[in-house]
């Protein structure tokens, strides 16, 4: 068999990266182990969140499929920190898990120029530092002109439960054994990393009477951008509650009389853990002042017979998980579907890479996913979306793309992975990205839509509306620029949506630019002063509204990239 690409796992990172290739013209195969299994979620049901929303929005404007597949099967959206300024907020959603794999592997499998296969890849078939195939599990030999690895947390995965290891990738499924020693052996700086992930609950098992109800947003948003104005409206998921509920000084002595037990404190697992997401007794140990953790209980699926106990991650043995578990409020009789695990992989060192994930030392092999030391289906997904993209660029011939740290989420993830390397599970944070301001959820498909259009991943008609929302936004800044005078017809409109008077000539944008002034206000003005912006979309008016809001700041951090540019330029 003959492939452009073939792409190696059925995760979030491998999913993006078969479609993009396939939708992008390349013959690709994607090769996994269980194809029931593709899009799994190994661990919380929710997509997005702060950072990773940004990813999400980018990956979909860029024409990937996680944000479109999230939306179909999302039980409940909200935007976190919706009080805070645009840059910062994050779309997230629960999602029902079952429904996520069905539409991903109907995509995969409905995808035109894309051959979906079960198998599991022993091994890589290198030439003279060239991958051209690879080696099935049965024998079989696939050639390619490009090999995406996309292996997750299977590459010689171990899992630990208390004292009990086993070798597998995820629970329940076989580990990468055989293609993490091949990968040893051909020389790549390897390292050692771990995951984990809580317990799950029979819904019916679990007293809800006193736990605080967490509800969706009134109206929800979606992450698919394109034809946004008609998909939003019909947009109408049915939005389940998730549930608050605490740890307690009981709970964290049982931990503590336990610590000799969890494979964490006792040597067993040697790989390094993620920071930011931390086991629960990992967290008793290091924060042993806080009288108590927060925990969300989230359904697994629409028939919410299922819960995710977010924040009770643990590998601690499964009778001590037992009694965590009934320590807690609402949980006391609580019956254990699914028991918490840890996971030890290994990954590739990132610095292995160049911007574009092609592995230095092997041509024509690129790396995304967890694999490269990330954590998280949204980090996985923008990887796998570049991946793609320019194993099939250069499987033609064609000019690779990479994407700067001022351009996009995606582009400060890569630089900081392939700059940097990474030592512990690299999850994304806005924190990260020092051009901010600038890369918004808001405006992914404006800042990346001329590229998705170049690659052919964005229809004409896409592309003419969003053409037409670029010139609208320019046209309606600069319309902003205008002044108004404090007539006692201006002061009578501004009293009217409950703004303070302006005292002197004002700009438009000096009255925007108020923290009070919101999206609604902004209809009202265009009304009153009759702009020429009738025909202009929600999401061309959104923009304006941000862009007048913060117009100063986002000048100064132009000035900075306009610098940094400069000195980049320099030999
Ligand atoms: P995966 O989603 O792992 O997919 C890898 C795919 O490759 C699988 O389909 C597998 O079958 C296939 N595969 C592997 N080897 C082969 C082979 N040799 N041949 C054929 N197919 C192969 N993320 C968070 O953000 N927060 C968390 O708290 C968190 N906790 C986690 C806990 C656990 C226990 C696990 C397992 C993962 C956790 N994750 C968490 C990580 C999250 O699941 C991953 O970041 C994300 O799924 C990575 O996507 P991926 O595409 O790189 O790999």
């Amino acid at each position: 068999m003959e492939y452009d690409v073939i792409v190696i796992g059925g995760g979030h990172a491998g999913i993006e990266a078969s479609i993009i290739s396939a939708k992008m013209g390349a013959k690709t195969l994607l090769i996994t182990m269980l194809v029931e299994q593709i899009g799994a979620a190994s661990c919380n049901p929710a997509v997005g969140g702060l950072g990773k929303g940004h990813l999400v929005k980018e990956v979909d404007a860029l024409g990937g499929v996680m944000g479109y597949i999230t939306d179909k099967c999302g039980i409940q959206f909200r935007i976190l920190n919706s009080s805070k300024g645009p840059a910062v907020r994050g779309t997230r959603a629960q999602i029902d898990m079952d429904r996520y794999k069905i539409i991903a592997k109907n995509i995969c499998l409905n995808t035109k120029n894309l051959n979906v296969v079960q198998g599991i890849v022993e091994s890589l078939i290198v030439e003279n530092n060239e991958v051209i195939g690879i080696k099935s599990n049965i024998g079989k030999i696939y050639k390619s002109k490009k090999v995406i690895l996309t292996t997750g947390t299977f590459l010689r995965g171990k899992i630990h439960i208390g004292e009990s290891t086993s070798s597998n990738g995820r629970a329940g499924e076989l580990p990468a054994q055989a293609l993490g020693d091949n990968l040893i052996s051909l020389g790549f700086d390897m390292g050692r990393l771990k995951t984990g992930t809580c317990a799950r609950i029979k819904a019916s098992s679990i007293d809800f009477s006193n736990l605080e109800k967490h509800n969706g947003d009134t109206n929800p948003v979606p992450f698919f951008s394109l034809k946004t104005q008609k998909e939003t409206k019909e947009f109408a998921p049915t939005q389940l509650p998730c549930y608050v509920t605490y740890t307690n000084e009981k709970t964290h002595q049982i931990i503590r009389d336990n610590f000799h037990r969890a494979p964490m404190f006792t040597g067993q697992i040697e790989g390094v853990g993620p920071r930011y997401c931390p086991s629960i007794e990992d967290k008793i140990n290091r924060f042993s002042d806080k009288e108590r953790h927060q925990l969300f209980l989230e359904p697994q699926t629409l028939e919410a017979n299922e819960y995710y106990i977010n924040g009770l991650t643990t590998s601690l043995p499964f009778d001590i998980q037992e009694e965590i578990i009934r320590s807690i409020e609402g949980l006391e009789n609580a019956e254990i579907v699914r028991y918490g695990y840890a996971i030890e992989y290994d990954y590739i060192n990132p610095t292995e890479l160049k911007h574009t994930l092609e592995t230095k030392k092997i041509k024509n092999l690129y790396c995304a996913g967890q694999i490269n030391g990330t954590t998280g289906y949204e980090e996985a997904a923008a990887q796998g979306i570049i991946a793609g993209i320019n194993a099939t660029l250069s499987s033609k011939g064609q000019d690779e793309i990479y994407l700067k740290r001022n351009e996009a989420y995606i582009g400060v993830m890569i630089d900081d992975l392939v700059t940097k390397g990474t030592k512990e599970p690299y999850r994304m944070f806005s924190s990260r990205a020092e051009y901010r301001l600038l890369l918004r959820e808001d405006n992914a498909i404006f800042r990346l839509g001329d590229l998705a259009y170049k690659l052919g991943l964005m229809d004409n008609e896409d592309y003419s509306s969003l053409q037409k929302d670029k010139q609208d936004i320019a046209n309606g800044l600069k319309w902003l620029d205008n002044s108004i005078t404090p007539t006692l017809e201006v002061l009578g409109f501004l009293d009217s949506i409950n703004e303070e008077k302006i005292s002197d000539k004002t700009t438009y944008k000096t009255i925007i630019s108020r923290r009070s002034f919101d999206l609604q206000k902004l209809m009202e003005l265009i009304k009153f002063t009759k702009a020429p912006f009738e025909d202009f979309s929600q999401r061309a008016l959104n923009e304006i509204l941000i862009e007048s809001k913060y117009h100063n700041y986002i000048k100064k951090q132009q000035n900075l990239i306009d610098n940094m540019d400069r000195m980049l330029q320099t030999k």
